[in-house]
């Protein structure tokens, strides 16, 4: 019934920045599937005016509050559980299934989204308490032969009591139950069972060596070196003699360094450490895939691809490659263009792949004149609320109000809240805007759920509640936040998640808004990542934060410029990781950690301009592998259906009512309850996925 519950926490990490997507499709984990019943939820459509507690969540007032929500959750949940298997199995124990689903969800959203933003520790630690007692619980509720055969019974004697969307939920509610193993023989479950928390213990541990301090790479560099680096990472620097200077290198500093370093070799130097051991991974790695292809063996999948991919839109490993070696395809001539000008910036020498990100910053330097200072002055953090919210008036129809806190329902101070509503003033739900950094925040972007959208009654909506956090720059001399341009992108993309999450209209809270498949999921946030381009919204957004005056256009061309100018080659990058994170885990055999290497090296040779380095290894410290194990292709996927909508419905005419309107009623209002292949072929026509083995990928325009 739930999802994905061994991946544990799992945030996608957007590509090629450092923004982190909370719980999409539901990989949150162990939880997502339970939710609250009908009858309680009568009083609850009103809640904005007047807080019912802490994240609104009702009783919620004090840290010690969590440990009695908890347990007041699982006992009225036991209680559920016991009436649904008595009654007989029928249409409504998939309704019942979802208002457990329900129950579970209202407090263990809160759970995650206060452990990753509550100021004081003591909300912290009692939050994670309760997540992790409420995980358990959602575990055992996994392990319950008896729900799953009400449901399974549920589905054979009364499909016809079903809607299509509650057809589609018994459906995924099963497909989730069998791949937790609760239907195979003893000895098999025990083979899943151990391959699974093996497979959790390696994914863990392979990610506590990239912590630890004894495992972390180290650089020396001498002091005229060292003077080109931007001071916050110069300061990370101690000195050895005077002359040398040695810094720990990791994925957080290393491509600032190599963005600034003016000396080849110490480039070379940092990207040799950046792309360098921690040695003990190798094994972990290796062991890691194993175990993976030992739950999908025992799940009667022939290799965890088959298996990760199998809910998916692409539905398949061979559909998944296709697509990449088509984008391959693509981006090969562009990328060799895009080298062209880099290579015209380095005196035509010879560019190796720790000079690359240097030289792709002088380049950019010279050919889109460019002053991100001067950018971001016209990007104030109120502006581009406003600005969003005028954009989503435009081409949603939507209201989008700043209302007021109630007492205990804000976590900090500086935390923002707005309501949505139609134009005809009906609400449709609440974001919370959580935007600048503190001690011990969350430190990426992220859309967290709090409360899942669904009918409450056959006429009453449960309204759904979403956080967004990030960490924007804090209010800086000019007394105001000013974000760069990329972080308005940024913003923008989570604002689609939060489209997806508010947008939905599904009876059913199990596969509300932003809980469908993971290469669908990030469709509205990449298509909301492109009106930071556009610009009519551009105009919208920018507004110099002392004389109002809108964005010139000479800065709009050249940010635009500087979008497109090494796209190509950013792409390529992308591709040998998403093909890596593949091919690794579509091994029908065993692998040594030197054929891992072997294929990491061959993928790139084919699929990049810039060649592997011998005795590198960028695998090892490659983190994704644990949270997507053969998905991290899911981005590229998502990014290239949401630029074919983007030019099918947008381009040109942006903030057209119509073209948005048609995303929300043909993408957004679904949420992840209709099949995601129907969804894509209405919204962009029948030839826009390509059938491979019963798989799908999208069609790639030039
Ligand atoms: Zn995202």
């Amino acid at each position: 019934m739930v999802r994905r519950a061994w991946t544990g926490l799992t945030r996608r990490a957007r590509a090629w920045t450092v923004e982190y997507v909370s719980h999409g499709d539901g990989s949150l984990g162990a939880h997502d599937g339970f939710r609250r019943p009908w009858t309680e939820h009568r009083a609850r459509s009103t809640a904005t005016a007047s807080a019912q507690g802490l994240y609104d969540l009702q009783g919620l007032r004090a840290p010690e509050d969590f440990d009695r929500l908890a347990r007041e959750t699982i006992s009225k949940c036991e209680a559920m559980a016991r009436a649904l298997k008595a009654a007989a199995p029928s249409a409504a124990s998939v309704g019942a299934l979802d208002e457990i689903s329900d129950e579970v969800c209202r407090v263990v959203d809160v759970a995650e989204v206060c452990r990753h933003t509550h100021p004081s520790r003591e909300y912290v630690i009692a939050a994670e308490k309760a997540y992790v007692r409420l995980q358990d619980y959602v575990a055992s509720l996994n392990a319950d032969g008896d729900l799953y055969e009400a449901l399974r019974s549920a589905r054979e004697r009364d499909a016809k009591n079903l809607s299509d969307e509650g057809a589609r939920v018994a459906l995924t509610l099963q497909e989730d139950f069998e791949r937790g193993g609760i239907h195979l023989d003893p000895a098999r479950r025990r083979d899943f069972d151990g391959s699974l928390s093996r497979s959790l213990e390696l994914g863990m541990e392979f990610q506590r060596n990239l912590l630890r301090p004894e495992l972390a790479s180290r650089v020396s560099l001498d002091k005229s070196t060292l003077s080109s680096l931007p001071k916050t990472v110069r300061d990370q620097f101690r000195s050895n003699d005077g002359k040398l200077w040695t810094g720990l290198v990791d994925s957080s500093n290393s491509s600032l360094m190599l963005r600034h370093l003016r000396d080849s070799n110490a480039r070379r130097d940092v990207f040799i450490a950046a792309n360098t051991g921690p040695e003990p991974n190798k094994d972990v790695l290796a062991n890691l895939i194993s175990s993976r292809a030992g739950v999908a063996h025992s799940l009667g999948f022939e290799t965890y691809a088959k298996y990760a991919t199998a809910p998916l839109l692409a539905r398949s490993p061979d559909a998944v490659r296709e697509f990449l070696l088509s984008l391959s395809d693509v981006l090969r001539q562009s990328a060799k263009d895009e080298y062209a000008v880099i290579e015209k910036y380095n005196h035509g020498k010879h560019i190796s792949v720790w000079d690359k990100t240097y030289a792709m910053a002088q380049a950019r330097g010279h050919e889109c004149e460019f002053n991100s200072a001067a950018i971001a002055e016209y990007f104030p953090l109120e502006g581009v609320i406003v600005g969003i919210g005028e954009l989503l008036a435009r081409v949603l129809g939507l209201r989008i109000e700043l209302q007021e806190l109630a007492p205990g329902e804000g976590w900090t101070n500086d935390l923002k809240k707005l309501v949505v509503k139609t134009r005809d003033g009906d609400m449709r739900g609440t974001i919370y805007l959580d935007l600048l950094p503190r001690p011990g925040k969350f430190n990426h972007a992220a859309h967290f759920v709090i409360r899942c959208s669904r009918m409450v009654s056959p006429t009453e909506r449960q309204h759904p509640s979403v956080a967004l956090v990030c960490n924007f720059p804090p209010v800086s001399g000019k007394g105001r936040s000013l974000l760069s341009h990329g972080e308005v992108e940024t913003f923008l993309h989570e604002f689609g998640h939060a489209m997806h999450s508010v947008l939905s209209d599904t009876e059913f809270q199990h596969l509300s808004g932003t809980r469908a498949p993971m290469d669908i999921v990030e469709v509205p946030s990449h298509l909301f990542e492109h009106f930071a381009w556009d610009p009519s919204a551009l105009k919208l957004l920018g507004k110099h934060y002392m004389t109002h005056e809108p964005i010139p256009d000479a800065m709009i061309s050249a940010l635009r410029k500087s979008r497109n100018i090494f796209r190509s080659i950013e792409s390529q990058q992308q591709v040998v990781f998403a093909l890596t994170d593949l091919e690794l885990h579509n091994q029908t055999s065993e692998l040594s950690s030197k054929s891992i290497a072997d294929l990491a090296a061959t993928i790139q040779n084919e699929h990049s301009m810039f060649k592997p380095v011998s005795g590198t290894n960028w695998e090892l410290r490659f983190g994704h592998f644990v949270g997507y194990g053969a998905t991290y292709y899911s981005y590229l996927y998502a990014d290239v259906l949401a630029d074919d909508i983007w030019k099918r419905y947008f381009e040109g005419d942006s903030l057209a009512a119509g073209a948005a309107e048609s995303l929300r009623d043909k993408l957004l209002r679904h949420g992840g309850s209709r099949d995601p292949e129907k969804v894509i072929r209405d919204l962009l026509g029948k030839d826009s996925l390509i059938e491979v083995n019963g798989g799908f990928r999208p069609l790639i325009q030039q």
